[in-house]
């Protein structure tokens, strides 16, 4: 038996969509001349599906910190910091995280998929029950299965429904660990953490939020959904990433829970990988003080999101959520969303190709997420682009 037969069904459908286009999961970014624009297939093309809202990216202080920590502290840790030590910038950076959250600790991941990892498999065991939202990233899905907690899933943003699931499950479980994210990704939409808070407290439950796609974009401060709904003293746990507003990569996860640090030796996705390298500590550490100090980023990025949001529905697109950094284009199909990326591309517009099963509810996408580095003048010329292959297409239609 061939061991990969198994994938072949998948391979057969990636061939298909070969047939009608460039590969979507294989587009190179041949040069990358800014947080907006890059050279694809010899054309200068706009880069509207990155992540990289705050556009931080080329950041010159970051950038200069990197390479500083680089040339000082050499290319990479080599290690996990359990078996091969911390640096100063670590413990640094954990601080830096901690003094910005207004939270007692915080912990550093290599990745924000190991922080979900690391925090859910130090947080609940076979013994206790998680509760988790259906359209959660595959990073908490994963982490779920690999604590051994019984894991129970309720209706995407719905604390009714969690609240109904969690009277059924009295006197089940030792601990129940609610989990939801800040922004989902997919479609843009924004949880009610207001609601699930009460929902929470209700039933004597513990609360962890991803805000991987939130940070630096919501709240007063930059902390999240939960800060931007006045609920962030609440929440128990929070994780997040620094490959998104940050521009680098690496995960945190923080707490006022006098036991947190108790992850560091009983969480294996912490204590079995090498460390983050020293450039990522660096330029993330001068990242957050941007962040800290420029809530002019956040304005622009807000400001690009919502002309982007009022310009895609004026020609009638139709979109999945509010104004949001991520704006999600619902296409009828898969054939026609796969055209339209297509088309869109030879348009030198990049967004990014989201369908099913990565998607919630079997959608088709054109996931487009904005940056604060974007000009108006890009955010305009991206939705003529759009106007131009909508028309071309008839992407109009309802689906
Ligand atoms: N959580 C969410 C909600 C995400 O969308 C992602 C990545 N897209 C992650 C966690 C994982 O983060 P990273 O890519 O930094 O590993």
């Amino acid at each position: 038996m061939d061991i990969l037969a198994k994938h072949s069904a998948l391979a057969a459908r990636h061939e298909e969509l070969l047939r009608l286009g460039v590969d979507p999961f294989a587009v190179r970014l041949d040069e990358v001349l800014s947080p907006t624009l890059a050279v694809v297939r010899g054309r200068e093309t706009i880069l509207l599906g990155t992540n990289n809202y705050l556009g931080l990216t080329f950041d010159p202080a970051c950038i200069e910190a990197a390479a500083e920590a680089a040339r000082t502290l050499g290319t990479g840790t080599t290690g996990s910091r359990i078996a091969n030590g911390t640096y100063g910038l670590h413990r640094e950076l954990e601080e830096a995280f901690a003094r910005f959250l207004d939270r007692r600790s915080c912990i550093v991941f290599t990745t924000g998929y190991q922080a979900n990892l690391g925090m859910l498999v130090g947080l609940a065991g076979p013994r206790d029950v998680i509760l988790l939202d259906s359209d959660s990233h595959a990073s908490i899905y994963d982490g779920c299965r690999l604590s051994g907690a019984t894991v129970v899933r309720f209706r995407h943003n719905d604390p009714e429904d969690l609240d109904r699931r969690l009277t059924r499950l009295a006197g089940k479980g030792e601990c129940k660990l609610i989990v939801v994210e800040g922004l989902y990704s997919m479609l843009g939409d924004v949880a009610p953490i207001d609601a699930f808070v009460e929902v929470k407290k209700r039933h004597g439950a513990w609360l962890f939020v991803d805000e991987a796609h939130s940070f630096g974009v919501f709240g007063e401060h930059g902390r999240g959904v939960a800060e931007a709904q006045g609920v962030d003293r609440e929440v128990d746990f929070v994780a997040g990433t620094f490959s998104k507003s940050l521009g680098a990569v690496g995960g945190f996860g923080a707490s006022d829970h006098p036991a947190f640090d108790h992850l560091r030796f009983c969480s294996r996705p912490y204590m079995f990988t090498a460390s983050p390298s020293p450039a990522t500590m660096a330029s993330t550490r001068v990242a957050l003080q941007r962040i800290a100090e420029d809530p002019g980023l956040r304005r622009r990025l807000w400001d690009n999101a919502r002309r982007l949001h009022e310009g895609l529905s004026a020609l009638g697109l139709v979109l999945c959520a509010p104004a949001s950094p991520v704006v999600a284009v619902r296409l009828a199909d898969e054939r026609s969303a796969v055209a339209a990326w297509n088309r869109l591309l030879d348009n030198g517009l990049y967004v990014n190709l989201a369908l099913p099963p990565g998607t919630p509810g079997g959608l088709c996408l054109l996931r487009c997420s904005v940056s604060a580095a974007h000009s108006s003048d890009q955010i305009d010329e991206a939705c003529a682009r759009f106007a131009r292959v909508a028309d071309e297409l008839d992407l109009r239609v309802p689906a």
